[in-house]
């Protein structure tokens, strides 16, 4: 296979919302600074933004409530398991963002010159209605005005780590095949969620909620790193959200009250959900030199304006980061070896028997049966155990006749990872919390003395296994006493 080398001084993996946000930011920062996309898809196109959204849903407008008021009522809508510190860091934000994107020509209607804010959290409204279909070739066009290098049809496969810090990443062009070896300074995973975890009801592998090219590779690629990751026992699905579906419906004529709408598939995300890799409030994750932003990282239901949010703040701490490392380290081979014997391995399958496409179906299959609510021991002991049958013979029984195949079984890869960590961290949460999301029939009340906190998952070093720990949720805000709430700690 092809291989070719690039340098950076900041690599960003995945253009959508969040990856975008942080590319143009950067070059903002400082336009002398080297940055690399590598997308999966088209930068144009990709993501969840062209699903489709008609809010920003998180914005604290002046006058109506405070970063604060935003702080209080996630910590009600995520059951306590919240770091208030990057969530109020992004509601700090939030105002600026929604007037930088109408400065960019992002259209948000007002009614009697008011902008219309809808009330979907407990006590106040911060769901601003927008109405902008072109909202990716609005932030694509700015990004056309920079010079990034955007390496489309690129798949992150592995992180580099050299000296304890993340110094790259291999990428793999998902048409030749070709396999880039990125040595950057600072890296920043904006790869979404895992949207391709349960089946839809559908059927269809693609006919997902969020991004279908989403698959959970970056939380793969920080789990196998070494980065903490949390939320992988929020196992979600929505029922219909999507303006999408009403455009469809506008569309084809067909009045949207005489089309049947089934909840959604189950899905991991930090966007919608709690899922991701920790991060603080300046998107640093748990090791040097790795970032994240968006639905990959845990800014818990920070949806878009978490994405444009902390797509900035990654590149900001970021841009600090770099100029502390003296030189883009060069890969050690052992990176590209390691990824050219997996590449091997596939495509000299022992016992070719099943397409990758049976062989997906069959794996989110599995993961519906046993890793979705409701959930117990048992359940979760037979996932464990079927997902690792599914990681031997993703190797023994796939066949994989081109590159097209070889990009999915990567995804794959990264499926099965999700669904050993999601069922891990479900064992270990013995409690049922956030409704049908995480619901333990052996467990069934919810237990605030032991689990009110968040549940953590890493690598072990020694066993290469995933470890489990609790910790407290971060507290930035005293909400106690005659403090009238409001005194902050953290600044
Ligand atoms: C249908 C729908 C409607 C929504 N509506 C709203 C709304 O109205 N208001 C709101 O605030 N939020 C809404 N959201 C949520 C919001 O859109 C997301 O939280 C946000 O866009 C996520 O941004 P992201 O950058 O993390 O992910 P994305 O925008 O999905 O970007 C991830 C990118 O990573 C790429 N990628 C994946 N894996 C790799 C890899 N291995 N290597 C390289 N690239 C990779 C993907 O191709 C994709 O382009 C909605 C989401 C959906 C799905």
């Amino acid at each position: 296979m092809k291989t070719s080398t690039i340098k950076t001084d900041i690599l960003i993996i995945g253009g959508g919302s969040a990856g975008i946000m942080a590319a143009l930011r950067a070059k903002e920062i400082n336009p002398q600074q080297r940055v690399v996309i590598f997308e999966k898809g088209n930068v144009k196109y990709s993501g969840c933004l062209t699903k489709g959204t008609d809010a920003l849903k998180v914005v604290t407008v002046p006058g109506t409530a405070a970063p604060e008021d935003y702080v209080e009522d996630a910590v009600l809508s995520c059951e306590g398991i919240l770091d208030e510190g990057p969530s109020y860091e992004m509601a700090k934000r939030s105002w600026p963002l929604m007037k930088k994107l109408i400065d960019w020509g992002v259209g948000f209607p007002k009614n009697d010159g008011q902008y219309e804010i809808i009330k979907t959290h407990a006590q106040k409204g911060y769901t601003v209605t927008m109405k902008e279909p072109n909202l990716k070739g609005i932030l694509f066009k700015r990004l056309q005005n920079t010079d990034c290098v955007i390496l489309n049809r690129t798949m992150a496969v592995d992180l580099i780590k050299e000296d304890g810090r993340v110094a790259g990443a291999i990428g793999m062009n998902i048409r030749t095949g070709e396999l880039i070896i990125c040595n950057a300074k600072a890296v920043i995973i904006s790869s979404g969620g895992c949207a391709r975890f349960g089946l839809p009801s559908n059927g269809y592998l693609y006919g997902v909620y969020d991004c279908p090219a989403n698959t959970g590779d970056g939380y793969n690629l920080a789990y196998q790193a070494g980065a903490e990751l949390t939320g992988l026992e929020y196992t979600m699905h929505l029922t219909k959200d999507n303006p999408e579906c009403e455009r469809y419906a506008a569309d084809k004529g067909i009045s949207e009250n005489n089309t049947e709408f089934r909840s959604t598939e189950t899905f991991l995300c930090g966007g919608h959900g709690l899922t991701g890799i920790v991060i603080n409030e300046k998107a640093e994750s748990s090791i040097p030199g790795l970032f994240a932003a968006g639905d990959a990282a845990n800014v818990g239901k920070g949806h878009l304006t978490g994405a444009f949010v902390f797509g900035e703040i990654a590149a900001e701490t970021a841009s600090e980061y770099v100029k502390t490392v003296s030189n883009e380290q060069a890969a050690n081979s052992r990176y590209l070896k390691a990824i050219e014997d997996k590449i091997e391995k596939w495509l000299n399958t022992a016992k070719p028997e099943v397409t990758i496409e049976e062989f997906e179906y069959k794996t989110r299959r599995l993961i519906g049966d046993f890793l979705t609510s409701p959930k117990n021991e048992n359940k979760l002991n037979r996932g464990i155990e079927t997902m690792k049958i599914m990681q031997k013979e993703l190797f023994e029984i796939v066949k994989i006749k081109n590159t097209h195949d070889l990009v999915k079984a990567f995804e794959a890869e990264s499926i099965i990872s999700c669904g050993i960590l999601s069922a891990t961290a479900s064992k270990e949460r013995k409690e049922s919390r956030w409704g049908s999301f995480h619901y333990r029939s052996d467990y069934p009340a919810k237990d605030d003395e032991k689990f009110l906190k968040l549940l953590i998952v890493k690598k072990d070093e020694k066993t290469n296994l995933p470890a489990v720990s609790l910790r407290d949720p971060q507290k930035v805000l005293d909400l106690t006493g005659n403090n009238a709430g409001r005194v902050t700690v953290h600044e």
